[in-house]
């Protein structure tokens, strides 16, 4: 079993402070343990979804700036009083020109929970072994039987018109995997006619193009971030975030409410460490950030039903030490 590089475990470290804080470190780890069944705190990849019921689907997952699909960042398994079972997961935007001073919307926070006594997974421990040779490739499909999105992991409405046999969760993601594997694999099994796929060569050339960029810089983030071990999270639920300066401080009223109408408190923010080698790339943009903040329902509201969305602070670098 090789550990993977792409994806990386969040690893918790307990510190002593004042108010406890952890804080998180990268690890590589072998793949099946980033799987739902082992509760797993990791950043990359696609996302290790909890609960099976009320998975955000595509329309949830957009980019509140470009409406692209957004990317899985990363996911913390943080279980509280109450919440036998508890993930926070953080999706952004991979288009650097979305993440402009002062701009939240590129980002989306989503809370789920689960009862111990659940439908998807055993009341005790998981095991602390690799699952049987099959189960170990990735799944793209929940055991409840819903898709997933070949290219991200999200739900996967859509599924490929000529073959049915792959799903995704937007026309993007399909036309991305279309050129990159698809195209082939797909074909070799059916001779039928493009359907309503309808695929313009140009128009995926140029997006192939696009997204492979954005993927190179994308993966290079990821990769860097696997073996960078300095901090990049710090939890501290109910405390202080530790801003990287003064400027772009909320005010409280800043922190909308909750949905059900609790306050939200603060619970974890991830640091700028997470992209210190984005930086120095030669993209002329990359995506930035000073200190990201989550903040969460103080109520913890029920959250065992669906995936309720959270609320994210995004702290810029303050324009003078760039
Ligand atoms: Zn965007
Ligand atoms: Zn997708
Ligand atoms: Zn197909
Ligand atoms: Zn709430």
């Amino acid at each position: 079993m090789r550990p993977t590089r792409s994806d990386s475990m969040l690893h918790t470290m307990m510190a002593a402070s004042v108010t406890v804080t952890e804080l998180g470190f990268l690890q590589e780890c072998q793949l099946w343990r980033l799987r739902s069944p082992h509760f797993p705190s990791k950043v990359g990849g696609r996302p290790a979804w909890l609960g099976e019921v009320g998975v955000p689907g595509p329309e949830n997952l957009q980019c509140g700036v470009c409406m692209k699909p957004l990317a899985f960042l990363l996911q913390v398994y943080a279980p509280c009083t109450g919440s036998f079972h508890r993930t926070i997961f953080l999706f952004t935007c991979r288009d650097p020109v979305c993440h402009r001073v002062a701009e939240n919307r590129c980002y989306k926070v989503f809370r789920n929970q689960l009862p111990r006594k659940n439908d998807t997974y055993s009341y005790g421990p998981p095991p602390d072994s690799p699952p049987p040779h099959g189960e170990q490739h990735i799944s793209f499909q929940l055991k409840c039987g819903l898709r997933l999105c070949r290219v991200c992991g999200c739900l996967g409405p859509k599924s490929c018109s000529r073959c049915h046999k792959v799903s995704y969760c937007d026309r993007l993601h399909q036309l991305m995997d279309w050129k990159s594997q698809h195209k082939e694999l797909c074909g070799q099994e059916f001779e039928s006619s493009m359907d309503d796929l309808k695929l313009n060569e140009d128009e995926l050339t140029a997006l192939a193009k696009h997204e492979n960029e954005e993927d190179k810089a994308f993966s290079r983030f990821k990769k860097q971030i696997s073996i960078e071990p300095d901090q990049v999270l710090r939890y501290c639920k109910g405390g202080e975030p530790l801003w990287i300066s003064l400027q772009y401080v909320p005010a409280e009223n800043d922190i909308l409410n909750c949905e059900c109408g609790a306050k939200r408190a603060f619970e974890f923010q991830v640091m700028p460490q997470l992209l210190n080698h984005l930086k120095v790339d030669s993209l002329q943009k990359s995506i930035d950030w000073g200190v990201l903040a989550v903040y969460t329902c103080s109520a913890n509201c029920k959250a065992e039903t669906r995936y309720v969305q959270e609320f994210l602070w995004k702290q810029d670098v303050p324009a003078d030490t760039m």
